[in-house]
């Protein structure tokens, strides 16, 4: 049974790249689920197996840099040996059992894949967060997860232990720190003296292996329950079908520590194929460091969020020569088809959209293979049977609006997440009919294709037109005025809600008479999408509102224009 991963691993290696056809990629797809399964054991172990006995590339399974200079390279055997001491440390140091919750703070350094590792080897529950958060933030997480365990730097440390008092499930604190903090024992140290003989823990498929706070794009963000086999299994349609991995990859995957992109990216989909996580440690997004990286080092897979592309398309791109890069991808907001076509313009190379959720795998995507239709963010990933359906789950006929969702009757897909954590009410929302759901509106083409409308609260409802903010957003960015912007609903006396746009210049025009520019960017907009979509009140803003992971929160431009709180 376990058999499987290596069959799919062969299956893909001996195959030339570029080999996906959409309708035989939906055919192969067929995973029965295991009673049991672990992905430290059935695929890090077996990886780790292969590279012993001269199966696998040279390539390390983990390479980490930083702007530093310094660099950590783990082979799949090392990553093993480290994470298997780190298991033990949980488990007999910490007295971590099967199920129990480790909340997990830190930015992206290597240790941050050993606490990977070492949670799925001992069954415990890992909750990952972003660097960024607040004290609230942290007390909230904590309280309501239930953590027994925290884990994380000494930047970080002073701000857990403000509320540590207040969240009485915690038992221990380990730092990752050079220096010894009162309270906390030193991550380093303790790995030290433990022994690197440890049983991986025969988890069941259904167990809960993960908790993922969604972005918070439209309110607070949502704990998120994943099993074994919904991330560690399902996200082999990520890392071979959209990723379109193999062990001779090198794969970049951009994303902050503490979102679900970074365990479908820079865990278990890359694994999942054997190929190489590389880890760039920024600060903070930069283009031309990112830019430097990507001709400096051997990658060949390249994923970032749709505001990094934005970013990346304003350098001088041609100063640089990417050695290896042949495949890209974006995923976790729409991308605009103007700078897809930039892209290719300045590097030769498409990018790949992918559409999911922090409750999902990848929903839909454009395949390697497959015919690009910018502005549609490709057609159902194998594994989901995707549709629009209107609120009872009723299937709408081809190229009418509704929500976007996924099948779960008869059959509920594995690789959906379980719950909300400890809101079995907010998930029983999600599901009406036969349908999950993902509170994203958009539309199917006759080829099955699939089109993003928008979320379903950023919909904009002008004169009894609906009007998504993205088709809005892309004709704007087609004027080279225009580096980004963000469109909302606004009050109006006549039509009750009209369209409002706010805009960040590109830095030609950041000078420019503001009344003119207005009426030029409406007569565009006017021009290139159906003239009543066209902004009727335009702002020019220096930057837009995002999430930590870099999404655009409409919300709150929204909430302000109707004179509304902002949470
Ligand atoms: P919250 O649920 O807390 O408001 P969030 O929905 O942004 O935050 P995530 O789970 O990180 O949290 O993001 C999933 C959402 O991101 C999707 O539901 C969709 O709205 C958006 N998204 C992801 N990929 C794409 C894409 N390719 N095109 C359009 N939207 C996308
Ligand atoms: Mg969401």
């Amino acid at each position: 049974e376990r058999g499987y991963w290596l069959q799919m691993c062969r299956f893909k290696t001996s195959a030339p790249k570029n080999f996906c056809d959409y309708e035989s990629m939906r055919q192969v797809y067929n995973v029965q689920v295991p009673q049991q399964f672990n992905f430290a054991k059935d695929v890090l172990e077996q990886w780790e197996t292969k590279e012993k006995n001269g199966q696998r590339s040279s390539l390390p399974a983990l390479w980490w840099v930083n702007d530093s200079g310094e660099e950590v390279k783990w082979s799949f055997e090392e990553l093993g040996f480290h994470s298997r001491k780190l298991a033990n440390v949980l488990h007999q140091v910490c007295g971590l059992e099967r199920g129990d919750r480790v909340f997990l703070l830190l930015p992206r350094v290597p240790e941050w894949w050993l606490v990977n590792v070492a949670c799925l080897r001992t069954g415990t529950v890992l909750i990952p967060g972003t660097s960024q958060l607040t004290a609230r933030d942290i007390r909230h997480r904590l309280q309501s997860s239930g953590a027994k365990c925290v884990i994380t730097d000494e930047t970080l440390a002073p701000l857990l232990d403000t509320v540590a008092s207040e969240c009485p499930s915690i038992s221990t604190k380990l730092l990752l720190s050079h220096r010894a903090m009162h309270g906390w024992g030193s991550l380093t140290e303790l790995m030290g003296s433990a022994s690197d003989d440890h049983v991986c823990v025969d988890t069941r498929s259904e167990e809960a292996m993960t908790i993922f706070f969604t972005s918070g794009t439209t309110g607070s963000p949502k704990m998120t329950q994943h099993s074994h086999c919904s991330y560690g299994l399902g996200l082999t349609v990520n890392g071979r079908y959209w990723l379109d991995l193999t062990e001779q990859d090198v794969f970049w995957n951009t994303s902050d520590t503490g979102w679900a992109k970074s365990a479908w990216s820079s865990v278990f989909a890359p694994w999942i194929q054997g190929a190489c996580v590389f880890v760039h440690h920024m600060p903070r997004f930069d283009s031309s460091t990112v830019l430097k990286t990507l001709s400096s080092y051997p990658i060949t897979t390249f994923c970032t969020a749709p505001t990094a592309y934005r970013m990346l398309v304003q350098d001088d791109i041609s100063r640089y020569k990417f050695q290896a890069l042949e495949h890209c991808l974006c995923a976790g907001e729409p991308i605009n088809p103007e700078v897809m076509w930039k892209w290719k313009e300045l590097t030769g190379l498409d990018i790949y959209e992918g559409y999911g959720q922090t409750e999902t795998v990848l929903i839909a995507g454009t395949f390697k293979g497959m015919k690009i239709k910018p502005g549609s963010f490709g057609k159902a990933s194998p594994g989901y049977d995707v549709q629009v359906v209107d609120e009872d789950g009723s299937i709408v006929p081809q190229g009418q609006e509704g929500n976007l969702g996924i099948r779960v009757k008869p059959d509920r897909p594995f690789s959906l997440f379980t719950e909300y954590t400890g809101e079995p009410e907010r998930t029983a929302e999600c599901f009406h009919g036969d349908f999950y759901l993902t509170g994203d509106r958009g539309m199917m083409d006759e080829e099955g294709y699939l089109w993003f409308i928008g979320r379903a609260d950023d919909v904009i409802l002008s004169a009894g037109y609906r009007i998504g903010p993205f088709e809005v957003e892309n004709a704007l960015i087609e004027h080279p005025a225009v580096a980004e912007s963000a469109v909302v609903s606004s009050p109006d006396p006549v039509r009750g809600e009209v369209v409002k746009a706010f805009v960040v210049l590109t830095a030609d025009f950041k000078f420019r008479d503001h009344k003119e520019l207005i009426q030029e960017l409406q007569t565009h907009v006017k021009t290139v999408t159906a003239p009543y979509k066209y902004p009727r009140k335009i702002e020019f803003v220096d930057h837009l509102p995002k999430t930590v992971s870099g999404k655009i929160r409409r919300v709150e431009l929204r909430k302000k224009e109707w004179g509304q709180k902002t949470s």
